[in-house]
Order: structure tokens, then C-alpha cells, then sequence
């Protein structure tokens, strides 16, 4: 089925402001609510709207798409999803046919639209999905660098496996929230140099700048999906922010990898972005050497350019943006770890969640935590209101946000925002 709703000519007769996130060509899904309406339903953003999807299939909007309409009051996007990108498809095709403004079918029923477009400032959004399994990668070469150069040894920095395979661990779904979320600092155990282990809150809260994507439902356990058919299996992204404890991490992560460190809070955009909407941004991916495997090779552009970057603003304070980086960095693209996830027969679900590891780029300004931009600490930051940070501190908001552009079309995400409180 063609991506019509892509078409870059589509103008939409709802406002949509200049450099907003959410033209026409974008319409991503998220679950809302409202005062009027406390029932958490389906909606699409537009502008500075949300298009209600439950009210577009009470008044007969979808009728002709053989969908159960039940899937649109349901309080995740899990039973949409479970009608495949085909089925995402056809509805993102529709929406973009009923609010083009060349069609008079929805624009010239002025009730209709009222009870539809609905302003984004009244909405409630929720997280859109319920999580089933949450994975997380390391797929960036230039984070996998840094991080082991500063906690192992510069001239090893790089395990041998990683330029052959895309490492990940399965991290916790539990605590994934939707932005505006705020997070008491984590406690735990920390080693001092040459000192015994002590309890205490972490002193080197960090963010990481990282995007997740979500599966449809994937194949009977047992079976593989190859790198061709991957993206038919990706419904979607998100910013991700997996924050991170790193003095916690240190002391906890030999030998099984991250554990308290990372489970107490990842906070993601509420907004999917579809995969068919990112198509227009696909670029090559830094070149393999050593080639992969077979069953990771792939045809084509892979990767998306998507500029991602996270501000830090203390309490009360000014935002000041503190890393720029972009998607493309990545090493292993999203059909790699798909299908090194289900090589050997591993079952992925409608609504798990794959984080791609923190995405830094090559230079000191395009790196996705604190650990790697003030290197562990040696190289504060100062902020604009003068105040210096090496780690996040308490009551600082963190601010991710993301964007793909090209040819006057501006693909974006909104923001995944987190305010770090004390510690309970
Ligand atoms: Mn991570």
C-alpha cells in the first residue's frame, strides 16, 4: 500500500504553525484524554491539535477500513497495533485524505470538526502503549568508545563482540513513563575508591539521549525476522530518555550489565512517530568493518536523519541545550537489532519496546549524557544562569526533543521532558 499521506504538496485546513512537529505529513499517534472526556482514547496529533479518533469512528469516519472501531476507545495504542502496518497504514492514509484541505468530506461539517480537532493545550496524554518488553541496546560506536575508555581503558575500549553483533540487555517496562513525569533520585549502594560500600541517594544522576522503537506483533516463537522484512514489523519511535545512576552502575554492573542503575525511571515522548512517516529521512548508516554476519547484512538506506538534542533547566531557570546529536550516528541500524533479537527464535510482541543505546556523535558537543560530555565530571558545564553541572541535580527538568527536516517538511516528536526531585 502507497504512503499517500507523505505527499509533501498536502496542505491541512487545520492551523498548523511554522516549525511545528506536526504537519499533515507527520500524524502521530498517542492516547489522550480531556476534561470533557475522561475516557482515555486514540487521538493524532495536528498543529497545536489532537484529532480525536474515537469521535471520528463514532461518526462513521472508518467504516470502510474493516477495523473493530472498539480499537480506538481502548486506552493503548496495543489493539491498533495488532492490525499491522497495513492496518496503520490505511488509517494514517485516511486521516491525512480527511484533514487535507482540498477535501470537503469532514472540512464541511462544522460540527463534525468541532467534536474532532481538539485543542493539544486541553489534552491529557498518557503513555501510548502498554509495554510488554523493554530492551536496550549500545549501538552507538561512539558512546560504546567513551564509556569504556572512561570506566575501562582507552586502548580496549570496544569489547571484541561489539563491531560483530548489536549488544543489548532486557531492561524493565515498569518504570518507562510519559513525559512531564517527575522522578524521585534513585538510592542504592555505591563503592568510594579504596573505601567500603555505602547506601545512599546517587550523587551522579544522568540522562541518556537515546530513541526507542516499537514492534507489531512479531513471529511465533521458534521463528527469525530477517533484516529485509524488519521494517514491516516497526510500527514507530519515540525520544527516550533512559536515565542512568552511574555511581550506582559502577559498583552494580560486573558481570550481568546495568540493573538499579537503570530500572528506576526511563521517560519517553508521548507522541509515536510512524515509521512510513520518517521514509522521506532515510540516509545511509556509517559503514560496517568488519563486515556483519549474513543475517545482518541489509539492502538500503537504514537509518533516518533525525536531529535529537537534551537541554537542562534548573528550577525556575532558562532551558540551555547541552548536546546535539542525530539518529544517523547510530552503528547498528534498527532492522539489525530487530533481527538480532529474533535470530535465535526469541518472540517479539505488539507494543515491546527497543531503546537504541545512547546516541553520541563524533564530536564533544554531540555526546548523549553527562558521563561523556563533562568526562565523568572532569569537564563541568555551565548553564545559562551561570551554575555549573557535572551530573543532573536536584530539581533540574531534563528536555529531550527531536526532528527530521528536508524540503521545507518538518517531521518532529515534541519533547520527552523529566524533573529530577530529591530523593523520598
Ligand atoms: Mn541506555
Amino acid at each position: 500500500m502507497h504512503i499517500s499521506a507523505n505527499d509533501p504538496a498536502r496542505k491541512s485546513f487545520v492551523h498548523v504553525p511554522e516549525n511545528s512537529d506536526f504537519p499533515i505529513q507527520n500524524l502521530p499517534f498517542g492516547i489522550f484524554h480531556t476534561a470533557n472526556n475522561t475516557t482515555p482514547r486514540v487521538g493524532v496529533a495536528l498543529g497545536e491539535s489532537v484529532i480525536d479518533l474515537a469521535a471520528l469512528a463514532a461518526l462513521g469516519y472508518f467504516n470502510d477500513l474493516g477495523l473493530d472501531l472498539a480499537v480506538f476507545t481502548s486506552e493503548t495504542l496495543n489493539a491498533m497495533m495488532r492490525y499491522g502496518k497495513s492496518g496503520t497504514r490505511a488509517i494514517r492514509n485516511r486521516l491525512a485524505d480527511l484533514f487535507d484541505a482540498a477535501n470537503q468530506d469532514l472540512q464541511g461539517n462544522k460540527e463534525h470538526v468541532e467534536q474532532v480537532v481538539l485543542s493539544q493545550a486541553d489534552c491529557v496524554m498518557h503513555l501510548p502503549v502498554q509495554i510488554g518488553d523493554y530492551t536496550d541496546f549500545y549501538s552507538s560506536r561512539e558512546h560504546a568508545t567513551n564509556v569504556g575508555s572512561l570506566f575501562r581503558d582507552p586502548a580496549n575500549a570496544l569489547f571484541p563482540n561489539w563491531l560483530h553483533l548489536p549488544v543489548g540487555y532486557h531492561g524493565r517496562s515498569s518504570s518507562i513513563i510519559i513525559s512531564g513525569t517527575p522522578i524521585h533520585r534513585p538510592k542504592g549502594q555505591q563503592k568510594p575508591d579504596d573505601a567500603d560500600p555505602v547506601f545512599g541517594p546517587s550523587k551522579l544522576v544522568d540522562f541518556e539521549l537515546e530513541m526507542g522503537f516499537f514492534t507489531y506483533e512479531g513471529k511465533p516463537m521458534g521463528e527469525s525476522i530477517t533484516t529485509e522484512e524488519a521494517e514491516d514489523y516497526i510500527f514507530g519511535m519515540c525520544l527516550f530518555n533512559d536515565w542512568s545512576a552511574r555511581d550506582i552502575q559502577k559498583w552494580e554492573y560486573v558481570p550481568l550489565g546495568p540493573f538499579l542503575a537503570k530500572n528506576f525511571a526511563s521517560t519517553m515522548s508521548p507522541w509515536i512517530v510512524t515509521l512510513d512517516a520518517l521514509e522521506p529521512f532515510k540516509v545511509a548508516s556509517p559503514e560496517q568493518d568488519p563486515t556483519p554476519l549474513d543475517y545482518l547484512k541489509f539492502e538500503g538506506d537504514k537509518s533516518y536523519d533525525i536531529n535529537i538534542s537534551m537541554s537542562i533547566a534548573p528550577e525556575n531557570g532558562e532551558d540551555t541545550v547541552v548536546c546535539n546529536s542525530n539518529f544517523k550516528f547510530m552503528y547498528w541500524t534498527m532492522v539489525q537489532q530487530l533481527a538480532h533479537h529474533t535470530v535465535n527464535g526469541c518472540n517479539v510482541r505488539s507494543g515491546d519496546l527497543m531503546a537504541s543505546g545512547t546516541i553520541s556523535g563524533p564530536t564533544e558537543d554531540s555526546y548523549g549524557s553527562m558521563l561523556e560530555l563533562t568526562w565523568r565530571g572532569s569537564k563541568p558545564l555551565t548553564m545559562k544562569d551561570g551554575t555549573e553541572r557535572k551530573f543532573i541535580q536536584d530539581n533540574d527538568t531534563v528536555t529531550m526533543r527531536g526532528y527530521a527536516e528536508k524540503d521545507g517538511i518538518r517531521v518532529g516528536f515534541g519533547e520527552a521532558a523529566g524533573k529530577i526531585l530529591p530523593a523520598k
